[in-house]
């Protein structure tokens, strides 16, 4: 039964190193500058590096453009590209997709900005995914089982991003779809040409491969009852997304409203199309 057992305390999944939040600057004026004595001596304060604060899956980038700025050096054997690649993907399992089509945040962060321009963050992203990808490499499988369940409903790119983590953590997944094909808007949303399929069928395999089973054309809700999942899993995780379970909420006629703004990604034009969705949309 996927009961949460009392004594067990729910504690956020973060990859960052500090706080959420606490990658503004503190307002030192006062303690420092206005105090009225002389401790005004300079104060190094540990916090989230903007990029990783502003990135949503909190990647340590500034972790991985270490290494590959040769700063910090992999094990021996190991290629430096590998190295940064599995600090990338301790926190996201599909970066040569996110690299293409992810409209980058950590950049708008970057304290580069105040100097320059930002650092190209995504552009290493996608190099290193598609190294990994050339290279064939693949995620170690956990040691220790949990000897858990859990069914993740919807494989788009949360879905995938929840199994991998939870199969990391030795729990055994399950992720239904109602779509004949995993990958969710990823696949069904954003053109190939954004995404080769190629790239994205690969990145989603390595997941596959740490043991993560797929249940396709499944759509919970009408094919198995949420009842029925809750009866064989742990753990149920819904990560559904914003379009496919709530069709109804999206209206195509001809005389919707056209939005007029477009997606935040580069290229986005959501503008042609006479979409409107009932709740208001999220992009
Ligand atoms: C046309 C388009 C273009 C886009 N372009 C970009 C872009 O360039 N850059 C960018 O960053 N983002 C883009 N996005 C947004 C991005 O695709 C989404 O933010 C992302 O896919 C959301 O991921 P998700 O896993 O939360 O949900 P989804 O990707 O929507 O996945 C949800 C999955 O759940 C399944 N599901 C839903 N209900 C059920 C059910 N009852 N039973 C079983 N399965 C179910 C669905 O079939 C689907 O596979 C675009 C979206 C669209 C629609
Ligand atoms: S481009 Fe990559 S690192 Fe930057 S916010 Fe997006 S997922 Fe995070």
């Amino acid at each position: 039964m996927s009961a949460i057992p009392e004594n067990v305390q729910a504690r956020p999944l973060t990859f960052r190193r500090f706080k959420d939040g606490d990658s503004k600057p503190l307002a030192w004026q006062a303690e420092i500058f206005d105090a009225d004595h002389s401790h005004k001596c300079p104060t190094y304060v540990q916090s989230t590096p903007p990029c990783q604060g502003s990135c949503p899956s909190g990647e340590d980038i500034r972790g991985y453009l270490n290494i590959v700025r040769g700063i910090e050096k992999p094990p021996a054997g190991m290629p430096w590209q590998e190295y940064a690649w599995r600090r990338l993907t301790e926190a996201n399992p599909l970066p040569s997709v996110m690299g293409r089509v992810c409209p980058a945040p950590c950049e708008s962060g970057c304290n580069r900005n105040e100097v320059e321009d930002f650092v190209g963050i995504n552009s290493v992203e996608h190099f290193l995914g598609e190294w990994a990808i050339e290279h064939k490499l693949s995620f170690p499988k956990p040691e220790h089982p949990s000897g858990k369940t859990v069914a993740v409903i919807g494989g788009g790119p949360a879905g995938l991003s929840a199994a991998y983590q939870l199969a990391r953590k030795g729990h055994t997944v399950t992720i239904y779809d109602e779509r004949p094909e995993l990958g969710g808007m990823m696949r069904y949303g954003i053109p190939g040409f954004r995404t080769p399929r190629a790239v994205l069928d690969a990145e989603i395999q390595r997941i596959l491969d740490l043991g993560v089973t797929a249940r396709m054309n499944c759509r919970i809700g009408t094919d198995i009852t949420l009842d029925q999942l809750r009866a064989e899993h742990d753990a149920v995780f819904f990560t559904t997304g914003v379009c496919a379970s709530s069709a109804s909420a999206w209206s195509w006629s001809a005389g919707a409203t056209p939005r007029s703004t477009s997606p935040p990604w580069p290229g986005g034009s959501a503008t042609s199309s006479t979409r409107t969705r009932a709740t208001g949309p999220r992009w």
